[in-house]
C-alpha cells in the first residue's frame, strides 16, 4: 500500500518523481474498484479529512518545505489533489461498467452527454476489453450436443392419429380428470359395473358427500372424449381421442398404472358393421405392412353392441406360430363394436337414425409389438440408453 514518503530533496526533479509515484500508487488502487463498497473505502483512504493521502500530501510536503520551495511544492500538491479528485470520480463511473449489462451503460453515456473526456476515453477502454473477451477463436472444435429424439410412444401415437387423419378423422382431447358420469355412466356401465371398483380406477379422495356421478376420478380410458364430442356435435362425427389414461394396477412387465390409448368414434347415417372392419384392417395395414391380416371375434364392452376383439396376423412369424404369438399365429390388438343405441340417448342423437361404431388400442402395445420391447416399464423409465436407440 502506497504511503506518503517525507521529502529530503525539494528539487524540481524530485518533486516530479514524488508526484508520478503518487499518481501510479492512485491509478493502481483506482483499477481493482469494481463497487460501491470498494469505492467508499478507496475515496476515504485518498480524500479523507482528517487522514487521507491528499491531507498528508498538505502535511508532510508542504508544510515541511523549507521557505525556498513553498510555492513550487504547491503548485505540485494542487496539482496532486486536483487530479486525484478527478480520478477518484471517474473510479465511481468505472463501477457502473460492474453493475449494469453493456446495453445500459450505453444508454448511461447518452444520457449524460455532459460527461467528461475521462468517461469517454473510460469507455472506450471497456468496449475494447468486452470485443477481446468476445473474440471467437474459429478454429477450435466445437462441442457436439447429442441428438433429441420424439419418445418411442408419441411417435407411434402420431404414426396412428396421421393414418386416421388421412380418413377424414380429427383430433379430439378432453380431460385427465374425470367424472363418473363421464367416465361410466353415459358410456352405459351399470353403476354395479366391475370397473368402477377401486381396484381399478383411481378416484380423488374425499368426495363422498358428492353424488356418485359428479365423483373425479382418474380417467380409465379416453371414451369419455367421445361423448364430449358427440355433446358438441351433431352427426356425421369422425373423431379420434388420443390420450393418458390411468389404472390402478401394479407395474410389471405388461401393466403400468399409466399408459396411453387412441380410441376412434364414427357416427353417420348408414354406418355398418362392415365399415368398422374396412377402417380397422386398414390402419393395422397401415401401421404393420400391407400383408398383415385382421380377425374379429365376439365380445363385450358396455358401451358398444355387438363388440368384437380384434387380433392381426403375427408380425413376428407370419401367422405360422412364434413364441410371442404363443403358437397360435395370431395376435390380440384391440377393442371395437357397433355404439350402442343406448349411449345416444345420453348425447341427444336419433337412434332409429343414425349408427356408428368406435374402437380403442393401447398405444403401448402398437410401440411393444413395432419395436420389439418386451417390458412397458421401460417406456417410463426415462432411461437414456433405451430412449437413444430411438434417435
Ligand atoms: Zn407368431
Amino acid at each position: 500500500m502506497y504511503q506518503v514518503p517525507k521529502l529530503a530533496d525539494y528539487s524540481q526533479a524530485a518533486l516530479d518523481r514524488a508526484a508520478k509515484e503518487l499518481l501510479s500508487a492512485l491509478e493502481v488502487e483506482a483499477t481493482a474498484v469494481t463497487s460501491d463498497a470498494e469505492w467508499k473505502a478507496f475515496r476515504d483512504r485518498w480524500m479523507a479529512r482528517k487522514s487521507g493521502i491528499l491531507t498528508q500530501v498538505n502535511e508532510v510536503w508542504l508544510k515541511a518545505a523549507p521557505a525556498a520551495a513553498k510555492r513550487e511544492t504547491g503548485l505540485r500538491v494542487n496539482e496532486v489533489k486536483k487530479y486525484t479528485r478527478q480520478r477518484v470520480e471517474s473510479a465511481w463511473k468505472s463501477t457502473l461498467f460492474h453493475k449494469m449489462p453493456v446495453q445500459e451503460v450505453r444508454g448511461e453515456i447518452k444520457l449524460r452527454p455532459e460527461d467528461s473526456a475521462d468517461f469517454d476515453s473510460l469507455m472506450k477502454d471497456y468496449l475494447e476489453l468486452e470485443l477481446r473477451s468476445e473474440r471467437i477463436d474459429v478454429t477450435l472444435p466445437g462441442i457436439p450436443r447429442p441428438m433429441g429424439a420424439e419418445h418411442p410412444i408419441l411417435r407411434v401415437m402420431d404414426e396412428m392419429v396421421a393414418v386416421f387423419q388421412s380418413m377424414g378423422y380429427s383430433v379430439a382431447e378432453g380431460p385427465e380428470i374425470e367424472t363418473d358420469y363421464y367416465n361410466f355412466e353415459a358410456l352405459n356401465f351399470p353403476p354395479n359395473h366391475p370397473a368402477r371398483d377401486t381396484q381399478d380406477t383411481l378416484f380423488i379422495a374425499g368426495q363422498e358427500q358428492k353424488p356418485l356421478r359428479e365423483r373425479l376420478l382418474l380417467r380409465t380410458h379416453t371414451s369419455p372424449v367421445q361423448i364430449r364430442a358427440m355433446e358438441k356435435q351433431k352427426p356425421p362425427v369422425r373423431v379420434i381421442a388420443p390420450g393418458k389414461v390411468h389404472r390402478h394396477d401394479a407395474s410389471d412387465a405388461t401393466h403400468s398404472p399409466v399408459f396411453h390409448q387412441i380410441e376412434g368414434l364414427a357416427v353417420d347415417e348408414g354406418l355398418t358393421f362392415c365399415d368398422l372392419k374396412g377402417t380397422l384392417d386398414y390402419f393395422v395395414k397401415a401401421i404393420f405392412g400391407a400383408s398383415v391380416k385382421t380377425r374379429f371375434h365376439p365380445s363385450f364392452f358396455p358401451f358398444t353392441e355387438p363388440s368384437a376383439d380384434v387380433a392381426i396376423s403375427c408380425i413376428f412369424c407370419g401367422g405360422k406360430g412364434c413364441r410371442i404369438c404363443k403358437q397360435s399365429g395370431w395376435i390380440e390388438l384391440l377393442g371395437c363394436g357397433m355404439v350402442d343405441p343406448a349411449v345416444y340417448g345420453f348425447v341427444d342423437y336419433d337412434a332409429e337414425k343414425v349408427s356408428g361404431f368406435a374402437w380403442g388400442l393401447g398405444v403401448e402395445r402398437v410401440a411393444i409389438l413395432k419395436y420389439g420391447v418386451d417390458d412397458i416399464q421401460l417406456f417410463f423409465q426415462g432411461d437414456v440408453r433405451f430412449l437413444e436407440q430411438f434417435t
